[in-house]
């Protein structure tokens, strides 16, 4: 019999690549680092193209009749994916086809399964918390360095003895046959680039931070809010190519940062009160049937402005002020705005360059590149180790998972 599939990242890319190898009979190892599957599409709110909710998890306990769903719930009970959650590959050596794969397992302080979500550890102690309503598997986790007198009460007295506060890290060997890559994109935390003064004032925030925010199950239900005071927020302006197309950061274009500003941008002024967008861009690069979601902004009365941010500062009532260069008037133009939002570049995750090393691969920009460039198998990164999603570079979703089937169907025609 084969040897399974290592799939490295849950994220979309790699829980499409999981379901559709255990679909077609062939067993999937899916290790991924965090204690949830789906990477950052959890956080994402409404999802481009489609402008469907990024919840899309049946049998969720805490939202019935969640509708449609892009990576397929099946996951933590198909009986060919084994998940290993909260892990790290720690060596990888053998041949192609014979791949020795070292990984720790973090301490499992909460057992998955006996855990039913009952909140009394979330009642007891801080050290609790959900990762998201929406996370896979349906558990609480536990932060050991928040732990207190609480946490202990509760490993007494959970319910079903979910709770080990004494789990330690677990060390094993796997052989697998072939490797994907899924390991996605982190959002730069723009604290360097001084001009914007990301982590100075808490009313400048990302666009992940955004979507968070504007997401139904936030603090704020959904509301905008600043973060400074959790006042309403009606004035916004959005800046585009924050450390992308950038010599002193990324000198790549982010690719998709455009569309969600745009995506953004269009929700809050058409479902949001009397919120205001204007949109601060160097170019707007939307391809292919993104070039609705331009027209719709424009239409729903989202203000472009074509220049640079020249200022940013703070006012004593929490707000901004911002001074833009618009390129297309000549003139400097001062507004004052509620949430200023940095669309952050999007950059390789922690620990690409290690990956990258021990496969012996090639890396474009810090992501995963394919053997052959010339060639048209994007997915094909080496002898039996394929890649998908994000960790090729800047993706939305539905690439995504197009790369992910082309790498599983790759893997079928290998075992034919
Ligand atoms: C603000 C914003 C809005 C967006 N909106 C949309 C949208 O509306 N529509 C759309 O189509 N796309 C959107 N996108 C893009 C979308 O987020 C990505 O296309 C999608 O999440 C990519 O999935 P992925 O699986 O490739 O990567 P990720 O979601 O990044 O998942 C990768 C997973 O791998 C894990 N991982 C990383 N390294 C390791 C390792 N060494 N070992 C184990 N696990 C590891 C991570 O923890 C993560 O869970 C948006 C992006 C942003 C930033
Ligand atoms: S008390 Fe136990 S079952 Fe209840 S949420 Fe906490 S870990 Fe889960
Ligand atoms: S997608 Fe748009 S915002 Fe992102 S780097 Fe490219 S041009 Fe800039």
């Amino acid at each position: 019999m084969s040897n399974p599939v290592l799939v490295i990242g849950a994220g979309v890319a790699g829980m499409t690549a999981a379901v559709e190898l255990a679909d077609s009979g062939i067993k999937a190892i899916l290790v991924e680092r965090k204690e949830t599957v789906g990477g950052n599409a959890l956080d994402l709110y409404k999802a481009f193209p489609t402008d469907d909710c990024f919840y899309c998890f049946e049998g969720n306990r805490w939202r019935p009749g969640i509708r449609k769903c892009f990576y397929r719930s099946a996951l933590i009970d198909q009986p060919n994916i084994t998940l290993k959650m909260n892990s790290e590959i720690d060596e990888i050596s053998g041949a192609p086809g014979q791949f020795k794969v070292k990984l720790t397992k973090g301490p499992e302080y909460i057992h998955p399964r006996k855990c039913t979500m009952c909140g009394l550890c979330l009642e007891k102690s801080k050290a609790f918390h959900l990762l998201s309503p929406q996370c896979q598997p349906q558990a609480v986790v536990f932060n050991p360095e928040k732990t207190d007198d609480g946490a202990k009460q509760a490993e007494e007295e959970c319910p079903t003895k979910a709770i080990n506060l004494n789990a330690q890290p677990v060390e094993e060997t796997i052989q697998v046959s072939d490797i994907i890559i899924a390991t996605g994109y982190h959002e730069l935390q723009p604290i360097n680039v001084d001009e914007y003064k990301y982590g100075k004032y808490p009313n400048i925030i990302t666009q992940l931070e955004l979507a968070k925010i504007i997401d139904p199950n936030s603090d704020s239900g959904g509301v905008l809010v600043r973060p400074s005071d959790g006042k309403p927020a009606k004035r916004v302006m959005m800046v585009q190519c924050v450390g992308s197309r950038d010599e002193n950061y990324y000198p790549y274009c982010s690719k998709i940062c455009c569309i969600f500003a745009l995506k953004h941008a269009s929700i809050l002024t058409q479902e949001r009160d009397d919120v205001r967008v204007s949109v601060v861009y160097m170019d707007i690069r939307t391809y292919e049937r993104y070039e609705r979601y331009y027209r719709r902004s424009r239409e729903s009365g989202v203000e472009f402005l074509r220049g640079r941010v020249s200022l940013v500062q703070p006012r004593e009532d929490d707000t901004l002020d911002i001074t833009v260069y618009d390129s297309l008037l000549n003139k400097y133009l001062k507004f004052t705005v509620d949430l200023f939002v940095l669309s952050s570049a999007l950059e390789p995750p922690e620990g690409m360059d290690k990956l990258i090393e021990t496969l012996g691969i090639k890396s474009a920009s810090g992501f995963v590149a394919a053997a052959d460039p010339a060639s048209e198998d994007e997915v094909v990164i080496g002898d039996h180790i394929y890649a998908c999603g994000t960790a090729l570079g800047p993706a939305e979703v539905p690439e995504s998972v197009t790369q992910a089937r082309a790498v599983v169907s790759k893997i079928l025609q290998s075992r034919k």
